[in-house]
């Protein structure tokens, strides 16, 4: 019994054969997923597949640093608007991203922090997406501690390095995302997962994108999370039944889900 912390189940490429993406999950052992948002844009068809797949799919909401443009502050109230109205398992995918442009970098930084300001007044953990940004990380994870906030959640798709996750996790409490990245020739992320325990995994495909080997270049799906298991428990140089159990109870606690 897995859980996939990081899938886009309602994105348009599992439009054509839903039904048989989820029970090719299932039939691997997926039984929980977290889907994280991305903007206004997809929120209906994320709440639709949450609907469709009660106590499976579960909804986070967050404004994805790649839309933070020019309609930043109107994405934003929507954001708060959404959360204010019902309870969601995580306030994600948030963060910054300098690898597609920095142009929006200081309104990231804010919507990022406000984000985690609204994450932390209701203890609700975070869904951080970082690529390419991290002196801009430490500014925003300055100015929480000077304002006395200590967030919690999990870094998707960690490309750091053990170093750089323990820097980081001075500034709050981080569980990290391992997915379809770990299973590639020279993987940084292989030298952390080494290093860190398994208490501070969470497994993620990012489904439809970052498929693992043998899949790479293809579309991703939930049920190649296993694919991900193996290769952690063989770094670990651990049972796959372990790797299983203890992320699983890592996600079911960080996303307080049952
Ligand atoms: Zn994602």
């Amino acid at each position: 019994m897995i859980i996939d912390t990081h899938t886009h189940l309602y994105d348009e490429d599992f439009r054509e054969d839903f039904d048989s993406v989820v029970t090719r999950a299932k039939e691997a052992g997926v039984y929980k997923c977290i889907m994280p948002g991305i903007d206004s844009s997809s929120y209906g068809d994320m709440c639709e597949v949450e609907k469709r797949l009660a106590g499976f799919a579960y909804s986070a909401i967050g404004l994805h640093p790649t839309s933070v443009k020019g309609d930043w502050e109107e994405e934003l109230d929507f954001v708060k608007r959404e959360f204010a109205g019902r309870r969601f398992c995580a306030v994600g995918e948030i963060g910054l991203d300098g690898y597609w442009s920095r142009e929006f970098m200081t309104e990231q930084k804010r919507v990022f922090y406000e984000q985690i300001v609204m994450a932390a007044s209701a203890d609700c953990p975070i869904i951080v997406h970082l690529r390419e940004a991290t002196e801009d990380l430490y500014e925003v994870l300055e100015q929480l501690r000077r304002d006395g906030i200590r967030p919690r959640g999990v870094f998707h798709a960690f490309s750091g390095s053990y170093e750089t996750y323990e820097r980081i996790n001075k500034y709050g409490d981080f569980m990290v995302g391992i997915g379809g990245v770990v299973t590639y020739k020279k993987a940084t992320v292989a030298g952390v997962v080494e290093r860190l325990p398994l208490e501070r995994m969470v497994l993620e495909t990012d489904s439809p994108w970052l498929s693992p080997v043998p899949y790479r270049g293809k579309r991703n799906e939930p049920s190649y999370l296993k694919e991900i298991v193996a290769k952690i428990a063989q770094l670990k140089d651990c049972s796959i039944e372990k790797v299983e159990e203890i992320t699983t109870n890592n996600a079911l606690t960080l996303f307080n889900i049952q």
